[in-house]
């Protein structure tokens, strides 16, 4: 299918029922809300048009971002994120028995809710390898992971972000830390986040609509667009996060330069 894009002068333009939005680069970046965005969300809060957040970012729950997004000034209830580390959660759940051990990369938030899942965490002979960011992130984890995978454990990614936006530039992402544990041990990944169109699915079965009336807002082609696109909404490239030129051939319906 070839997607032709169109430039929007204001989000106004188009018909739809329901917004998914990525937070990085769009809602905030770092601390700092982005322009636009605070008043936008909170129009359609006003006018009943319901919105779900949606993050590759796996390093804290959907309830903390809940607190960030509301600090900001958005009303954000806790139900109204969804995290790659949730749906990475819901992944393992469905294809480990509970107790299973698995070897975790990521913050403690994220580690405590990998327990509170019901599995064991553990430093051998486990049945996966689960990546998220984590900036302790060292060459004994790298080989511990790798160990895990010579063994037997599957690897999987919360995210496939190589690059993710921070206040005073730019840092590695999950993927990347992922992607190093890829080429030592030469295993597939699997990747949860966005690409991945579960994340989408997870946020649309919270909300009583069509993927067809939603619309999804996104600063990256190869994650945020190309799951929107994957999960059959609309998609709406904004250029307030990471620059299109760096980025991969994903064609966007719509491009909008600010909310
Ligand atoms: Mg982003």
């Amino acid at each position: 299918m070839t997607i032709t894009t169109h430039r929007l002068a204001s989000i106004d333009e188009i018909g739809f029922s329901a917004v998914l939005s990525d937070l990085d680069g769009v809602v905030y970046r770092g601390e700092e809300a982005v322009p636009g965005a605070v008043d936008r969300f909170n129009r359609w809060q006003a006018s009943g048009i319901p919105y779900c957040f949606v993050t590759n970012n796996a390093e804290k729950s959907a309830p903390a971002f809940a607190e960030k997004i509301r600090r900001l000034g958005i009303a954000c209830a806790d139900d109204q994120v969804v995290t790659s580390g949730d749906v990475t959660l819901d992944f393992a759940r469905d294809k480990y028995e509970p107790g299973s051990g698995l070897y975790v990369i990521g913050t403690d938030a994220f580690k405590m809710r990998v327990s509170e899942c019901g599995f064991t965490l553990v430093e051998k002979d486990a049945a996966a390898v689960l990546v998220a960011l984590d900036r302790s992130f060292d060459y004994a984890m790298m080989k511990a992971a790798l160990r895990n995978i010579l063994d037997g454990a599957d690897l999987i990614g919360t995210n496939p972000d190589l690059i993710r936006p921070v206040a005073d530039g730019y840092e590695p992402g999950a993927g990347a830390l992922t992607q190093s544990i890829a080429a030592a041990s030469g295993a597939h990944p699997i990747f949860m986040g966005k690409p991945n169109p579960a994340i989408i699915r997870a946020a649309l079965s919270r909300m009583d609509v069509r993927a067809a009336d939603v619309i999804m807002i996104g600063d990256k082609l190869d994650t945020d667009i190309l799951a929107g696109q994957r999960a059959g909404v609309t998609s709406i490239f904004i250029e307030t996060g990471v620059p299109r030129d760096t980025q991969s051939i994903v064609t966007p319906e719509f491009i909008l330069a600010s909310l």
